[in-house]
């Protein structure tokens, strides 16, 4: 059950010319842009390709490129043709500009919407969007993916919590869009502030995205709450949520490929490696007008999941998101990325819903501090039954990074929490 069939389970073949045919309207097209015009006559690149193994002869574009043509350098179209503009979080500095042409915007919509079908959302769902609306491409992307599936969508942006509950208990809603630690902020205070039972909710399936998370955060969101979570990835710089979406076998995420050439790199050397590696996400639009990006470094570490999936779809799997590369941070030479702590934390029942790791340095050596909130019953004031729980976490924690940490536990709720994308690691040593 596709929400596009012929595009959905195109053959490989077919598949592959559509790509062939896109790339080169794309090359020819960007070659339009002031930035790319000048680019190629530096590299005496002509805007033409033949096959696709000719996008090798490209550089890679990156963010700091973005930010050098901003705020229009990468626009290709004439500017009236243009009806809306993204920007991106800023997460790792200034935000950038993505101009779409209405052909884009519809696209995008497209492709939001064959992912919610994917993973079974219907006309007759009640899709509460808990996404930041405004720049940030996570609120309108997913809004207008579920009205073209033609969902009732309920534009109710990020905060604001208790009017959030209310909305999911008087409409019955049914589906959200939310990142994972509003989704676990959520949790605590139905579960402790209003102390409203999960069986008056008719929420059946979270859609989560925006930040990396872990397989088990995912396990432990859907116990919560008794539904079924999808991960949901995207950018800004290619569209935003809806790059690449989980099916209902939860085993990667379908990167749609008739609209972005997916190519993954070794982030050091700029090589390509073969499928299967793991390494940085580097992604063309293929069908993009406004403003089309060839070769994007997304900093994302993932890999290609080899096999067809049982769902029949063409468009190949990419791994979950690990981490980015700029997140990753390398305690007393060992690297590590959030993730691999989030993916042990969240394993151990007594953890709560939140964590935080702050990395400082004294007399010259790095020290890891994991901050976690530990369930209520367990501050049952015997010091003996923390400190158990303590050893618990230092050792499991040692066995996965290799790296001892100091582990702090705190009530549940202590932890600053989010509402939109979790500011997880604070790294003294460069404060
Ligand atoms: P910024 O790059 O400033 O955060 P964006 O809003 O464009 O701006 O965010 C895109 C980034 O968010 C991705 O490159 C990725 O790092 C992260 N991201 C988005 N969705 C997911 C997801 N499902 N899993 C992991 N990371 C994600
Ligand atoms: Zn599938």
């Amino acid at each position: 059950m596709f929400f596009q069939p012929d595009k959905e389970n195109i053959s490989i073949d077919n598949l592959k010319a559509v790509q062939e045919e896109c790339l080169a309207k794309t090359i020819e097209l960007a070659g339009r842009s002031p930035y790319y015009r000048k680019l190629f006559n530096k590299y005496g690149l002509k805007p033409k390709i033949k096959a696709l193994k000719d996008i090798a002869k490209f550089p890679f574009t990156t963010k700091e490129d973005l930010r050098q043509s901003y705020p229009t350098g990468m626009v290709a179209v004439p500017f009236e043709e243009i009806v809306r503009m993204h920007a991106s979080s800023g997460t790792t500095g200034k935000s950038t500009l993505v101009f779409h042409t209405k052909k884009d915007i519809e696209n995008w919509a497209i492709l939001v919407a064959r992912g919610l079908y994917a993973v079974g959302v219907r006309k007759t769902d009640i899709f509460q969007n808990m996404m930041n609306y405004g720049l940030f491409t996570g609120g309108l992307g997913l809004h207008y993916g579920a009205e073209k599936l033609g969902a009732l969508v309920i534009p109710a942006g990020s905060g604001n919590t208790k009017k959030q509950i209310e909305l999911w208990l008087d409409l019955k809603t049914t589906v959200i869009h939310i990142t994972p630690s509003y989704l676990f902020y959520l949790g605590h205070v139905i579960e402790e502030e209003e102390k409203i039972p999960l069986s008056k909710f008719s929420l059946k399936i979270a859609i989560v995205g925006a930040e990396p998370h872990s397989e088990e955060t995912r396990r432990k969101l859907e116990n919560i709450f008794g539904i079924k979570v999808f991960n949901c990835y995207g950018l800004s710089e290619m569209n935003g949520p809806g790059v690449a979406f989980e099916c209902e076998y939860q085993n990667g995420l379908h990167l749609w490929e008739d609209h972005y050439y997916a190519e993954i790199i070794n982030p050091d050397t700029g090589e390509v490696l073969p499928e299967g590696k793991e390494g940085e996400l580097v992604l063309t639009t293929l069908a993009r007008e406004g403003m089309p990006v060839i070769r994007y470094r997304t900093r994302d570490i993932t890999k290609f999941i080899k096999g067809r999936c049982p769902c029949g779809r063409t468009h190949r799997r990419i791994e979950r998101i690990k981490g980015r590369t700029d997140d990753m941070f390398i305690v007393k030479g060992v690297n590590i990325f959030p993730s691999q702590i989030e993916g042990v934390l969240m394993q151990i029942p007594e953890v709560d819903k939140n964590y935080r790791i702050v990395i400082d340095r004294y007399e010259g050596l790095d020290k890891l501090i994991v901050e976690v909130e530990v369930k209520k019953g367990f501050f049952d004031g015997e010091l003996s039954h923390l400190k158990a729980i303590q050893d618990k976490l230092t050792n499991k924690l040692k066995e996965n990074i290799l790296v001892t940490p100091v582990v702090n536990l705190v009530e549940p709720g202590s932890l600053p929490s989010s509402t939109g994308k979790a500011q997880r690691v604070i790294d003294k040593r460069r404060l």
